[in-house]
């Protein structure tokens, strides 16, 4: 934590209460501890106060206070970060958007929705087809997740093959700085070249910089037609080739490319039986595949048909399931999003965030495999995620066998006790191909040292810059991204 930053006295708690208005505050032990605890269950923060502003005068008046008083603060949205960004490890105060959810304007014809930052990202999703739009950005956490976190996060997904990352959906910002000062830059222009693009710099904070409390953001035509296929593939060299041919085939219609392996389709027959397994035999790897259109023409379920045809005659695909229809294609869905919680059934689950070139994946998962084996004998790789992109989450459960009821959780904390260790071999096989140590997660509090290890001097330098510019006082989320 920044040496100039100061605990919190009983009389600014109270203060900071008052700031944050009418039932703005929460002080209790029991009602602050859901917002200290992660859902993966890796963090346990400790909080003295939350406080839940319905205003943005009410934010900019609290970030004065904690600029003046150089009390620390973290933001947080829906509280499903993956890598602990959201998480006062120094007894922080927490600032929730919850209460801040409004949809303030879609501009059907502009094709831009105003939002405040605490909405959840299913509530944009649904404010968006009210109007004949789509929102593209989806994830499993997309119920509870916030706009103001994506956009903190640079958040990923599914889709981003077709639309971008949250990056590519932001068009206009506003911001609380860090002493008060708001940024009101919420303009839907697709053209604004005006000197240092401070949203850019927004994007992907983790709330190191400023709290953000609006978005404008870009929305797209509803897709028409949907095809989606749950592809069984006989080898992982299969799968690029197989990527290959849909993006050659689909274009711009391929939305959705995503990577599954047998091993943890098992994981979710096993623990969550009301799935079912949309293919009659096994294979080793599996891909869902979603091809979308805004024609109703029947452009998209052609595609779709022809790519796989012409993959099956070449080989590199064994068999596959076509959505006869939207419930069909939403179990295939649920299938893709079980997998995360299956894995929690299986014991301690050491996990990567990472990316390449899609080309190199095949060889880097190889690698990575190969590597944790001789790591750690008996693990278990399951690699799976956004193959379009790139980006593989190279997640490894923790060897089965011999475990008691007694000595389960000692088997486990051993196993994860080897994260640092695997986590800076898979980076470094990732590196080697070209690739990023956080695709989509961002860094937090997990990866502060790994970011320190791969930037240049020169680069920390100006990202250390960046963060005095905007926060001198280091009063906003201290000891996430860079310490
Ligand atoms: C089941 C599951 C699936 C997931 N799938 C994906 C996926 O496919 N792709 C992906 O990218 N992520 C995924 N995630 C991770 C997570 O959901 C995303 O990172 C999400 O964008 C975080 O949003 P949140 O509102 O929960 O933010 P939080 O967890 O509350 O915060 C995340 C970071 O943003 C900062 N922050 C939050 N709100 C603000 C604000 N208003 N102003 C400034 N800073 C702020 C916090 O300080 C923290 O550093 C998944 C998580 C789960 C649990």
């Amino acid at each position: 934590m920044h040496p100039d930053l100061k605990p919190l006295t009983a009389g600014l708690a109270a203060k900071f209460a008052s700031l944050a208005g009418p039932h703005g505050a929460l002080e209790a032990p029991s009602e602050i501890l859901p917002y200290t605890q992660e859902p993966r269950g890796l963090y346990h923060g400790v909080s003295p106060l939350v406080l839940r502003p319905a205003t943005v005068e009410q934010i900019s008046a609290i970030l004065h206070l904690a600029h003046e008083e150089r009390i620390a603060i973290v933001p947080q949205g829906g509280n499903t970060g993956l890598v602990g960004g959201q998480v006062p490890f120094g007894g922080e105060i927490i600032l929730s958007l919850s209460r801040m959810n409004r949809i303030r304007e879609v501009d059907a014809a502009g094709n831009t929705l105003t939002v405040e930052a605490g909405a959840t990202l299913a509530a944009v999703q649904e404010a968006a087809a009210a109007a004949g739009r789509l929102f593209p950005l989806s994830l499993g956490s997309e119920g509870s997740c916030q706009i103001g976190g994506n956009i903190a996060s640079n958040a990923g997904g599914v889709h981003v093959l077709r639309y971008g990352n949250m990056r590519d959906l932001v068009l206009g910002l506003e911001a609380v700085l860090p002493g008060g000062a708001v940024i009101r830059g919420l303009k839907g222009l697709r053209k604004d070249n005006t000197g240092y693009d401070l949203k850019s710099l927004l994007i992907g904070s983790e709330g190191t910089l400023a709290v953000i409390t609006a978005a404008t953001l870009k929305l797209f035509p509803q897709p028409a037609e949907v095809a989606t296929a749950f592809v069984g593939l006989p080898s992982l060299d299969a799968a690029g080739a197989f990527f290959s041919r849909a993006s050659e085939g689909a274009g711009p219609l391929l939305t959705a490319f995503e990577l599954i392996p047998r091993a943890i389709l098992d994981f979710v027959f096993r623990h969550l039986p009301q799935h079912r397994d949309p293919l009659a035999a096994h294979y080793p790897w599996y891909a869902l595949v979603e091809i979308s259109s805004p024609l109703a023409n029947g452009v998209a379920q052609r595609a779709a048909l022809s790519i796989l045809e012409a993959a099956m005659e070449a080989g590199t695909v064994a068999d596959a399931a076509v959505a006869a229809s939207e419930a069909q294609a939403r179990d295939f869905w649920r299938l893709r999003e079980a997998i995360v919680e299956a894995q929690k059934y299986e014991g301690g689950s050491i996990k990567h965030d990472v990316s390449v070139p899609v080309a190199l994946i095949p060889a880097f998962i190889a690698e990575a495999t190969a590597a944790v084996e001789a790591l750690v004998p008996g693990a278990r790789p399951v690699p799976f995620g956004h193959f379009g992109d790139g980006n593989i989450h190279f997640n490894v459960s923790q060897p089965v066998g011999g475990d008691t009821a007694a000595d389960k959780d000692a088997r486990r904390a051993a196993y994860l006790a080897r994260w640092d260790e695997m986590q800076a071999m898979v980076h470094g096989i990732a590196l080697k191909y070209g690739g990023s140590i956080s695709a989509e997660h961002g860094i937090g509090r997990m990866k502060v040292d790994a970011l320190a290890a791969i930037k240049s001097p020169a680069e920390m330098a100006l990202l250390r810059g960046i963060k005095a510019a905007f926060d001198p006082r280091g009063v906003m989320n201290p000891g996430k991204v860079l310490v």
